[in-house]
């Protein structure tokens, strides 16, 4: 049986774009777990259960960040950035590439609709997309500038 070749064989362009935030501010689940909430407890000087009951839902089974009453999530600072960037969940360092970001061609044009830094600034190449889609990798950030 011949490997399906993704649309990203070459690698794609992506960097975060400093002062975006866009992805912050739509409604969606940020996934989390324990650890995660371990470790941005930390970053912020808070126990464990205090962080929990501030900051954290749980949905069927699953632990989420709560969001603010504009919907952004609640890590989003007034600045419009992450206040656990350095230890921001999974789901964050991972962004774009996902699954469903990945699907295709066509889901990745479909999602600069969203996110000004898609085809922007830093190649990965299809080894590390593969990394990141499997949670083994991270991209940078915006705090690490053209970096990604
Ligand atoms: S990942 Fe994309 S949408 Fe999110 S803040 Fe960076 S440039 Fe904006
Ligand atoms: S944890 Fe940080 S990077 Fe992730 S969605 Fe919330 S504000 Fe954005």
């Amino acid at each position: 049986m011949t490997e399906e070749v993704p649309f990203y064989q070459d690698g794609l362009y992506f960097s975060c774009q400093q002062g975006c935030a866009a992805c912050c501010k739509i409604p969606g689940r940020v996934e989390i777990d324990e650890q995660d909430i371990g470790r941005m407890a930390e970053a912020l000087g808070m126990t464990h259960n205090r962080f929990a009951a501030t900051y954290v839902r749980k949905v069927s089974g699953q632990l989420l960040l709560r969001e603010r009453d504009d919907a952004a999530c609640v890590m989003l600072g007034e600045d419009d950035r992450c206040m656990v960037h350095a230890v921001r969940p999974l789901q964050c360092r991972t962004y774009p590439f996902w699954d469903e970001v990945l699907a295709n061609d066509f889901t990745w044009i479909l999602e600069k609709d969203l996110c000004p830094g898609l085809d922007k600034g830093r190649w990965f190449s299809r080894e590390e997309i593969d990394a990141l889609r499997r949670g083994q990798a991270q991209t940078g950030g915006f705090n690490e500038g053209a970096e990604g």
